[in-house]
């Protein structure tokens, strides 16, 4: 299974518009990060998390011609304001693309996108909205989707929750705070980690900083571990020398080779 580390900011992004602090106007492409998104790729078939607003930009530059579903972890914008991106692949596929949300989610997402998902609207003549097969999960399930089995974890994020998942050996922690119950269990002795970080210091109501981050992957004997949803408080080099080993900041274009599973 390789892992494709499309978006890596947080939901500013890195640079931040019109900010001209180091990391902002910094020319290492790895202080470049787009908003929050990942895809799985195994047997020729492609796991998309979440639908950033970069969405297009992302799968261009990865060279991922198709994907077979997508997975939302919660409905913050960064995560979900690019769903219209996937009208390529519903066209192309004439078919509805499969999505999955968290079942609390579902109502809001159908809400916010009622072009899409209101049956009685119809695009206006010449346009489209994208297809989509709509799928909910809650915490705990096992699912299988597009040959990939995940089990389902929740994550304590402000109000609401975020989800990400165990497959095989990875973990993945999109966006929150907390590592609790079931989803500690499910995570214990994890292979690689991905979990959001905003920054050192200034612990922050929703999400991990870097040294919560780092505590939490050595709690779970995460073998190695990526920071993602980095803030432009972060230089990427300059991170990666403070990190202790086994841990590294993730950046937009990013691979990684994982074993099968
Ligand atoms: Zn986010
Ligand atoms: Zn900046
Ligand atoms: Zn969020």
């Amino acid at each position: 299974m390789r892992l494709h580390f499309l978006g890596t900011g947080t939901s500013f992004g890195v640079p931040v518009i019109g900010c001209r602090c180091v990391v902002c106007k910094s020319e290492d492409p790895r202080n470049q990060r787009s908003r929050h998104c990942l895809a799985l790729e195994s047997a020729g078939r492609v796991l998309l998390v979440d639908t950033p607003p970069e969405l297009r930009l992302q799968l261009v530059r990865a060279g991922i011609p198709s994907i077979d579903a997508a997975f939302l972890s919660h409905l913050h914008a960064d995560h979900v304001h690019g769903i219209d991106d996937l009208r390529v692949f519903s066209i192309r596929r004439e078919a509805p693309v499969p999505m999955y949300v968290a079942a609390e989610h579902v109502r809001e997402l159908e809400t916010r996108f009622t072009y899409i998902f209101d049956e009685s609207l119809e695009p206006n003549p010449g346009t489209s909205a994208p297809e989509i097969d709509l799928n909910t999960f809650t915490a705990g399930e096992q699912l299988s989707i597009a040959g990939f089995r995940l089990q389902v974890l929740a994550f304590p994020h402000g109000k609401v929750n975020s989800y990400g998942f165990r497959i095989g050996g990875l973990g993945v922690v999109v966006d929150g705070k907390a590592i609790l119950g079931e989803s500690r269990a499910a995570l214990e002795g994890v292979e690689t980690l991905v979990i959001n970080a905003l920054w050192w210091g200034d612990p922050h109501p929703t999400h991990f900083n870097v040294e919560e981050a780092v505590a939490v992957a050595g709690e779970l004997g995460a073998r190695r571990t990526y920071l993602t949803h980095l803030t432009h408080r972060l230089d990427y080099s300059e991170l990666l020398t403070k990190l202790p080993q086994g841990v590294r900041p993730a950046y937009d274009g990013l691979v990684v080779e994982l074993g099968d599973g």
